[in-house]
């Protein structure tokens, strides 16, 4: 029933990525789960066309009007996961207004977190007006494996005023490599990266309890 949005308007923060491996992380643990590409570019489109196999259903909304129909969709789904757009205002805006929740991916660079401050911004305007609705987190997202987040990411980090997931996605092969063929982590062996998203998977799931 819950609708996630994964949203962040700049490219390449791996919403796309953080999208499909969360989908199929929680279809894995028995839930019914629709994926819908909100952005125009159709990447998660292009990814769930390239396996005929793929076990999730996708929906392409790239209407800001068509997104405000989402609410009766969902409740045929355990949860519906909205892949964001990039730089299309009235489309994260539309998706900011029927979205439960909204985790957004951000690269540990603190030019990547001033980035997302309008965002940030946006939802928590919106949080004033629907007693704290959507409920937000950041992501860290493409982190280099085996170091800690710098300082000065943690305090730009604490500036946004809001909540970040402990566990991080690291920058592995595994996901490009995975994606080229419709996939997901969970087509690979790789031990690592099935973890993370099994702990994102695992704190996303008590966070929205
Ligand atoms: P967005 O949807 O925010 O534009 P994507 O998920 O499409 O971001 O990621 C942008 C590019 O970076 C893609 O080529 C993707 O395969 C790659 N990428 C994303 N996350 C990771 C990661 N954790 N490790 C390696 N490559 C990644
Ligand atoms: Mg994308």
């Amino acid at each position: 029933m819950p609708i996630i949005s994964i949203l962040n308007p700049k490219g390449g923060s791996g919403k796309t990525t953080i999208t499909t491996n969360l989908a199929r992380s929680l279809h894995e643990r028995g839930h019914k789960v629709l994926i819908v590409d909100s952005d125009p570019q159709g990447s998660a489109r292009d990814w769930h066309a390239a396996n005929e196999e793929n076990p999730l259903p996708l929906v392409a909304l790239d209407r800001a009007n068509n997104v405000k129909s989402l609410p009766n969709v969902a409740a045929a789904y355990d949860f519906v996961m909205v892949d964001g757009a990039a730089k299309l205002e009235d489309m994260i805006a539309a998706s900011i207004k029927i979205t439960d929740f909204v985790f957004i991916p951000v690269t540990p660079s603190p030019y990547d977190l001033w980035a997302a401050s309008d965002l940030v911004e946006f939802i928590k305007a919106r949080q004033e007006v629907t007693d704290g609705k959507p409920a937000a987190r950041f992501i860290i997202s493409r982190a280099i494996a085996g170091t800690r987040l710098g300082d000065e990411i943690v305090t730009a980090l604490a500036e946004q005023g809001l909540g970040v997931f402990t566990t991080h996605i690291t920058q592995r092969q595994v996901y490009p490599q995975t994606a080229s063929e419709g996939g997901t982590v969970f087509d690979s062996k790789n031990a690592d990266a099935l973890a993370e998203v099994n702990a994102l998977t695992d704190e996303i799931l008590a966070f929205i309890d």
